[in-house]
């Protein structure tokens, strides 16, 4: 069986090493964020087959995340657990964009249950495909293409030309760009940027007459279509 990565997105630590190690005893690999923003960095910049967001977080909460998320084309399944049984809430989380909710506490079978059916109804039903010019990518099935032509990307070239693409027209500094897909702290020595930007340009550009992915000098890298 293919395993199936998760992330679960919840501050109280006891609840979120009862996830985890129940998760990973039924074969799922598990990541685990405890706050809001992290929850969010980590389900753009890696793949997941399904999010468990808990709703109440400190500081960004679990609503503000799943808006986020859609509105950012993210379409991996969501399964958020709310501490209230109220119906406002669940139509709120539902509205938002969320596949489906669970009231803490919960019985670990029903979760299962819950991700299991979730699962089976497939890859996202939303459009996930961003296009400037001639370039595209589609988020859900990981693919980019240029004038119909397949680009072969890493992974890490293909999240790079996702926020590019993402933010298309916007100058995004070395910085920003070091922090969205390697999740580092940028050191002005690194040149990891440079690098993988060369590289994305050898496989988005050179071969195409119109460049889209243009040096600003001192300040970073945009995407975007000259006239
Ligand atoms: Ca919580």
């Amino acid at each position: 069986m293919l395993l199936m990565k998760v992330l679960v997105v919840e501050d109280e630590s006891k609840t979120a090493t009862y996830l985890k190690r129940g998760l990973e005893e039924n074969g799922f690999i598990v990541d685990v964020a405890e706050g809001g923003e992290d929850g969010a960095h980590f389900a753009q910049t890696q793949p997941y087959e399904l999010i468990i967001l808990d709703v109440m977080l400190p500081g960004r909460d679990g609503w503000s995340v799943v808006t986020d998320l859609r509105r950012r084309g993210v379409v991996t399944p969501i399964l958020f657990l709310t501490a209230r049984d109220a119906v406002r809430d669940r139509v709120k989380g539902l509205e938002l964009g969320a596949d489906d909710y669970l009231v803490k506490p919960f019985a670990f079978s029903e979760l299962l249950a819950r991700m299991r059916s979730i699962l089976r109804r497939g890859p996202a039903r939303q459009s996930t495909v961003l296009r400037v010019a001639d370039l595209e990518i589609d988020i859900a099935r990981h693919r980019a293409q240029r004038a119909g032509c397949v680009l072969d990307l890493t992974p890490k070239e293909f999240q790079l030309l996702y926020l590019l693409l993402q933010r298309s027209g916007e100058v995004l500094s070395r910085t920003l760009i070091a922090e969205q897909v390697w999740d580092i702290n940028f050191e002005s020595d690194s040149n990891v940027v440079e690098v993988h930007v060369r590289r994305l340009r050898s496989k988005v550009d050179d071969p195409f007459e119109a460049k889209l992915i243009h040096t600003v000098r001192g300040v970073g890298y945009v995407l975007e279509q000259h006239a």
